[in-house]
């Protein structure tokens, strides 16, 4: 690529990110987080976001070796002491009813080196000082995307065969290949993409299987479907209506398993990357919706820690489904990165529930939440299980069974 072709392709995604990510219009607030190092895709959002009408863009400039120097040195008071004005401001973002744009480049091992218990204690502050506008994110109460760019040290953890300069020119190619940047109107291509997940959503919400039933090599399990459950595409809506796409890219259509009913056993196909650490080659044995035996060929004592951390930990909390023909998949790459390597390939997620993925969820209490069988958990981590070999059939509650997919891809 280019230094020209590069810069039209990175202003192409900057359209996208304001006009189908945040749907920018006339009079919005558009809060910007990106790292300092991605300044030319921060002023192309910011001039796109200003063509689409919004009345101010805030931006929040972040540099991932600075943010290491704080938790390496900082007054061990500072890790705790949220400052108010760091509330009001969320506050003011949701009394805006501002739009997020969060630009994701850091590599998955930013902080290595640095005390985890400083890390967490900051984390469990500024997570409490941030709870309200992270619930009106969560909620969909205002409109977020989250993309990414390709900072250098994460392109290299991805490709650490090439050179510096061709890491990161890859890892672009791959963020422009799988955001449909170089489809002629990448706009147009995006509400395709997200009309056609909404209608296969759609069509298994007709369905209301009672349970999946997936099949392929060293994977043979049952995984029950609460009633009334959701299946969920890309495209979301903020209380104003306002259509929003909240990751980019994404291939999934997802819902909440049945945390009580999931009996069999299923094999991991691809690398997990978790807290720092790869574990790979998994294979879970569940009974009444709770894994009862687990081995790794890699990382077994992480993924013991993982399963432990709280009773929610060893039961289901998504069941998503990615065809395998999808351009991450294809690709082939591990990207060590959440947004990518869930996008690859059909996957579970051991924690959380949505509460969205059920009928009147998001009104219901923690309590009733789990009385309808939607895990409850402080985690949340997906590991992928599919592969050109998987079958799926949907099971009804009169026991017809339905093709759901048929050897990766929808049947
Ligand atoms: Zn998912
Ligand atoms: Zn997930």
């Amino acid at each position: 690529m280019t230094e020209s072709t590069f810069m039209k392709n990175l202003e192409k995604y900057a359209q996208l990110i304001v006009e189908v990510g945040v749907n920018v219009q006339k009079g919005h607030t558009i809060v910007l987080s990106i790292a300092v190092d991605q300044a030319p895709l921060a002023r192309l959002i910011t001039k796109k976001a200003y063509e689409l009408g919004a009345a101010e863009v805030v931006l929040q400039w972040t540099d991932d070796k600075i943010n290491k120097e704080f938790f390496l040195h900082a007054a061990e008071d500072r890790l705790t002491d949220i400052p108010q004005y760091i509330v009001d401001r969320g506050d003011d973002w949701i009394a805006k009813g501002a739009s997020r744009i969060s630009v994701v480049s850091s590599s998955p091992d930013a902080l290595a080196g640095t005390d985890t218990d400083r890390v967490a204690k900051y984390q469990a502050a500024s997570g409490k000082a941030l709870k309200n506008i992270r619930q009106a994110t969560q909620a969909n109460k205002i409109s977020w995307t989250v993309v990414a760019a390709a900072g250098e040290d994460w392109a290299q953890k991805v490709f650490p065969e090439l050179s510096a300069e061709d890491a990161q020119a890859k890892l672009w190619d791959e963020i422009f290949k799988t955001t449909r940047v170089y489809s002629d109107d990448p706009v147009a291509a995006w509400k395709a993409h997200d009309e056609k997940l909404a209608s296969k959503a759609a069509e298994l919400n007709k369905e209301q299987f009672t349970a999946l039933h997936y099949t392929a090599p060293g994977t043979d399990i049952t995984i029950g479907l609460p009633k009334n459950h959701l299946w969920e595409g890309a495209g979301s809506f903020n209380s104003r209506n306002e259509k929003f796409m909240a990751n980019m890219p994404t291939e999934e259509v997802f819902t909440a398993p049945d945390s009580r009913r999931v009996d069999g056993v299923i094999s991991s196909t691809k690398p997990l990357s978790y807290a720092g650490n790869i574990i790979s080659g998994m294979k879970f044995t569940f009974k009444d919706g709770k894994v009862v035996e687990f081995s790794a060929a890699e990382g077994q004592d992480v993924l013991a820690k993982l399963l432990d951390t709280d009773e929610g930990a060893k039961h289901l909390g998504e069941v998503a489904l990615v065809p395998d023909p999808s351009p991450i998949s294809q690709s082939g790459i591990i990207f060590f990165n959440t947004l990518f390597d869930e996008n690859a390939s059909n996957h579970l997620a051991f924690g959380s529930a949505y509460a969205f993925n059920l009928q009147g969820g998001t009104e219901m209490t923690e309590e009733e939440l789990d009385a309808a069988g939607l895990n409850r958990s402080h985690t949340h981590v997906d590991f992928m299980v599919g592969s050109d070999q998987m079958n799926i059939d949907g099971i009804k509650a009169d026991g017809t069974l339905v093709p759901v997919f048929r050897n990766g891809d929808w049947a």
